[in-house]
């Protein structure tokens, strides 16, 4: 099951795990409230709406949480990106705060690097659980381009690529790369390696978590 409630992010979600092995999920049950993300890390966030989901409905949870880096910036607006224009704030407001805090520095060399970074949680009712980290770094544009995608793709240069954003890429040519491809195929991988060796276990050392 997934934890949410972000129709953009679920469908990303399903098509990456689809691509990765048939994986399926269900969508999280309407009757079930969403978490406050109040922990200050992606890691922290991710784990609280996998547990409560988890707990709320006795089936194994998977979450998500994605920020994004801007270097210039000191790291914002990082876990905060859902909310960095503000409660409310919609994607469009959010891109144009990113754009005109970059507009009002010095423009030095390097000054528009950013990185996206996921952590990606799996909660199973007893306990268990298990998480990965995928990153993608690149360059924040001087102005939107592209119609695909969600968030702040319309900004996001990946180094990864040909020069265009994010959302002037196919699908499948943005999960191939993206911070969300990347952590949600190794925790599907990590998945299937753990439960052919051993019953899953508690979440090991973090340096085996961050790829
Ligand atoms: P969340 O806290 O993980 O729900 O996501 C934080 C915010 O990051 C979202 O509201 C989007 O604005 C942005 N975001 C998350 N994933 C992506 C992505 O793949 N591309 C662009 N923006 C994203």
């Amino acid at each position: 099951m997934a934890a949410t409630a972000n129709p953009d992010k679920a469908g990303e979600i399903q098509e990456i795990l689809g691509a990765a092995g048939g994986i399926s999920l269900m969508a999280r049950p309407a009757d079930v409230p969403e978490v406050e993300e109040t922990g200050a890390t992606l890691v922290e966030n991710a784990r609280l709406k996998a547990v409560a989901l988890a707990k709320a409905t006795g089936m194994p949870a998977l979450a998500d949480d994605t920020g994004l880096e801007v270097d210039a910036l000191g790291g914002a607006p990082g876990a905060y990106a859902a909310r960095y224009a503000g409660e409310g704030a919609t994607y469009a407001d959010n891109v144009a705060k990113l754009l005109s805090e970059l507009a009002a520095l010095p423009d030095r060399g390097g000054a528009r690097r950013a990185r996206f970074r996921t952590v990606a949680w799996v909660q199973f009712p007893d306990g268990r659980e298990l998480w990965r980290e995928g990153t993608v770094d690149g360059v924040i544009a001087d102005a939107p381009r592209g119609d695909g995608g969600f968030g702040y793709d319309a900004v996001f240069v990946p180094d990864e690529g040909d020069g265009r954003t994010f959302a002037q890429l196919r699908p499948e040519e943005k999960h191939a790369i993206s911070h969300r491809g990347r952590a949600l195929r190794a925790l599907a991988a990590a998945m299937r390696a753990k439960s052919q060796v051993e019953p899953l276990g508690r979440s090991d050392a973090e340096e085996e978590n961050r790829g």
